[in-house]
């Protein structure tokens, strides 16, 4: 019943709102429905709109620069002839390839006919047998036990012996290797472990290993070492080739086995151009090895129980557990006048696409700095052109001076002033790039070719894209291309710019090789690494033939800190320093050199009578002036004598400023500041001193020639050539009045 009574309620109450309430419910729905219905309208018709172009806004053009569409057309053009120049290297290279293939085919036949004719009528494999018993004489005649061996033997007790050959051995032959090879550790005791292999692949002849030493008389080791003295020398043309094959042909008719010794290794594990290797028993330190794929390494790290190595080139194509062999040298590069004019790499190949370079001479990259019996005191100028350091901080020849200075001032502009101040004065230039662009290294040389400074000038080139390796050894290779001309009783002015992106390098390859760091993560022997790389420039003593090497190293500050780890190792290693500060340059006064925190310790000596008496009283006024400068900067009263330094000072400062690839002839620069600094220049306008320096010089040059004549060949700074200067001077300045 109550049910019943619900759902009578429910009905009623339903009709009711049916009744009453039907209008606004269909109201609520409609205008919901439409809403959603006039969404959809809009998202179809956008959907259908196409939509409106875009318009690039035009921009007023430069009517001096070339348009838009010729620059796309030329460097497209300059584009194409990069890659048929990319192709025609390539092409160059294929053709190498496959000339050493053919001449490795025409070997092996080649070589079968001579032995062949050699042996009469008898088949080529006989024959070459016959020549087994010989070989191995010879290969036991040289067997020896190295010190690695005896280490082995001490900890394993073992020795492992393997005799490999292309064909099954007699047994003679192996009774033979097993004795003698047991006779050779009668002394010291232990066992042999003999394993006989063969090996088609050697073509020919016997190989013995024992231990990590190979005494290898087999054909293919005599391929490899064909096949290196043809890498040598770029075979480019047909012609080439043929000749190459003759010579090759000739050494072939001839062939007698020769016997190879060399040490093998393993390669263990290579990552981040670091490659860990055991094996390779006696390696010393600082020598190169070559992986199977040819690249090539330099031992840096030796362990008890592996060998860690820097890789040179591509270590993606370096597989572990394949072989690495010793060369037998430590690192060197190629030396000698041919390289002048060129840009090369860390380890001494041509990088600038100007062909192959003809070097028959190399060095070591690390060699004992001379003694100090073989050294004599500085005493020559090394005149770099550049007024302020000239004058204040002089440069004498096997000097060691730091430039030093934050980022972007001037440092690289004042090694290249001083590059370019050496023409024609018999120097020897090195610029060692360490870490920098490719764009920039380019620059330089484009800058040195123009100014006819590249004909004595060496760039060694280790770029920011290629390996730490390569920057850690580019001042090594520079300094042992440096020392060929020193010893040779040259002159010579090397850069390194910058050791601070040595220093990083280095700190890489010592983090990677698991050093342990020290004071901002630097390895504990970085002071030592710079040490050793500049106590090689010297002054060489009249017996050793009286060369040197002059160094400008550079190193980069961060916000003028010149008491961080680097920077101070350095200063302490060098003669003095350059310091560049960016305040100074923003202002204009450039070269940006503090006066106050440069110093060159040995170069007063080699400086001329008069500059030394000019650069004396230089400094002091300069320190007054700077004084007094700040002094003054807050009130405006001066009083006379205040003003009148304050006026010299502005003066010399501004003598002191220099453009670019503008050296000044010692003559000239002692001339003008002599004249600053005696006063002749007090009235001259602020921002004169350009027409003041210029108008000097041609007064000089058109009227005063006895005088300049006598300031080239340097005047006393005390006889009365001074009077006649400061009379000249005195007549100067009454003709600008
Ligand atoms: P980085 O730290 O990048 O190696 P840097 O200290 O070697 O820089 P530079 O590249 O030699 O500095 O010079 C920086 C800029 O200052 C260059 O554009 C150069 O042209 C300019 N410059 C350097 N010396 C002078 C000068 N004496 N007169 C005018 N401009 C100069
Ligand atoms: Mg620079």
């Amino acid at each position: 019943m109550k049910i019943l009574y619900v759902c009578i309620n429910f009905a009623l109450l339903a009709g009711l709102i049916v009744l009453f309430a039907r209008k606004t419910i269909v109201k609520l729905f409609s205008s919901r429905r439409k809403a959603i219905n006039e969404a959809l309208d809009e998202a179809q018709r956008l959907e259908e709109m196409t939509p409106p172009e875009l318009v690039e806004p035009e921009f007023p053009q430069d009517p001096e620069a070339p348009s838009a569409a010729v620059a796309e057309e030329q460097a497209l053009a300059e584009g194409k002839v990069a890659q048929v120049r990319e192709a025609q290297a390539r092409e160059c290279r294929e053709l190498h390839r496959v000339m050493i293939e053919k001449a490795k085919r025409q070997f092996y036949s080649v070589m079968q006919d001579a032995v062949r004719a050699c042996f009469g009528e008898e088949p080529y494999l006989s024959r070459m047998r016959a020549l087994e018993p010989k070989l191995l004489e010879e290969i036991l005649g040289q067997i020896h036990l190295t010190p690695g061996d005896m280490a082995y033997l001490r900890h394993h007790d073992v020795l492992y012996v393997t005799l490999t050959s292309a064909w099954p051995l007699g047994e003679d032959l192996v009774h033979r290797v097993d004795a003698a090879t047991t006779a050779l550790l009668d002394t010291v005791g232990g066992k042999t472990s003999l394993w006989v292999r063969e090996d088609p692949e050697l073509i020919g002849g016997l190989r013995l290993r024992i231990g990590d030493t190979v005494y290898d008389g087999t054909v293919t080791e005599e391929l490899y070492h064909f096949e290196r003295s043809i890498n040598r020398e770029p075979v480019t043309s047909d012609e080439e080739a043929q000749e190459v094959l003759a010579e090759f042909l000739g050494k072939a008719r001839t062939y007698q086995p020769k016997i190879h010794v060399y040490q093998l290794g393993r390669v263990m594990q290579v990552s981040d151009g670091i490659c860990w290797m055991d094996g390779l028993a006696d390696i010393m330190y600082g020598e190169v090895v070559e992986f199977e794929c040819g690249e090539r390494g330099m031992v840096l790290d030796i362990q008890r129980d592996r060998i860690g190595c820097v890789i040179f080139g591509e270590y993606e194509n370096i597989e572990s557990g394949s072989r690495v062999r010793r060369v037998g040298r430590i690192a060197s590069v190629p030396v000698g006048d041919a390289l002048l004019g060129r840009v090369v790499d860390a380890i001494g190949n041509p990088v600038d696409g100007e062909g192959y370079l003809y070097v028959t001479d190399r060095r070591p990259i690390e060699c004992r700095a001379p003694g100090i019996l073989d050294r004599a005191p500085v005493d020559r100028p090394l005149h770099t052109g550049i007024k302020a350091i000239d004058a204040l901080v002089p440069i004498g020849k096997g000097q060691r001076e730091l430039i030093i200075g934050d980022r972007q001032t001037g440092k690289t502009a004042i090694a290249l002033d001083a590059i370019l101040n050496q023409k024609g004065k018999d120097t020897v230039c090195i610029y060692v790039a360490i870490g920098q662009k490719e764009t920039s290294v380019a620059e330089i040389k484009d800058r040195l070719t123009q100014y006819g400074a590249m004909e004595y000038t060496i760039i060694v080139a280790a770029n920011a894209s290629g390996s730490a390796a390569t920057q850690y050894i580019a001042p090594f290779s520079g300094t042992a291309m440096a020392e060929y001309f020193m010893h040779a009783g040259r002159d010579v002015l090397i850069v390194y710019d910058d050791l601070s992106k040595h220093a990083v390098a280095y700190r890489e390859l010592s983090l990677l090789l698991h050093r342990p760091s020290g004071r901002e993560a630097y390895p504990g022997d970085i002071f030592y690494l710079h040490s050793r790389l500049l106590e090689r420039s010297a002054h060489l003593s009249e017996e050793q033939g009286g060369g040197s090497i002059t160094a400008l190293p550079i190193i980069e500050t961060l916000a003028g800190d010149i008491s961080a780890y680097i920077p101070t190792n350095v200063i302490s290693i060098t003669d003095g320093q350059i310091f560049l500060e960016s305040e100074l340059f923003h202002e204009g006064q450039r070269p940006a050199i503090n006066v106050g925190l440069s110093v060159s310790r040995v170069g007063g000596a080699a400086q001329t009578k008069l500059m030394k008496q000019v650069s004396a009283s230089l400094r002091t006024n300069l320190a007054q002036y700077r004084e007094l400068k700040d002094f003054t900067q807050l009130g405006s009263d001066v009083d006379e004598d205040t003003r009148k330094t304050l006026n010299a000072g502005a003066h010399l400062m501004e003598a002191l400023q220099q453009g670019r690839y503008q050296p000044l002839e010692d003559w000239k620069q002692a001339l003008l500041l002599f004249a600053v600094s005696e006063g002749y220049a007090d009235d001259e306008p602020a921002g004169g001193m350009g027409a003041f320096e210029q108008a000097l010089y041609d007064f000089f040059e058109q009227t005063q020639q006895p005088l300049v004549y006598a300031l080239k060949s340097g005047i006393k700074a005390d006889g009365s050539e001074l009077e006649q200067l400061r009379a000249a001077l005195g007549r100067f300045r009454q003709a600008r009045a």
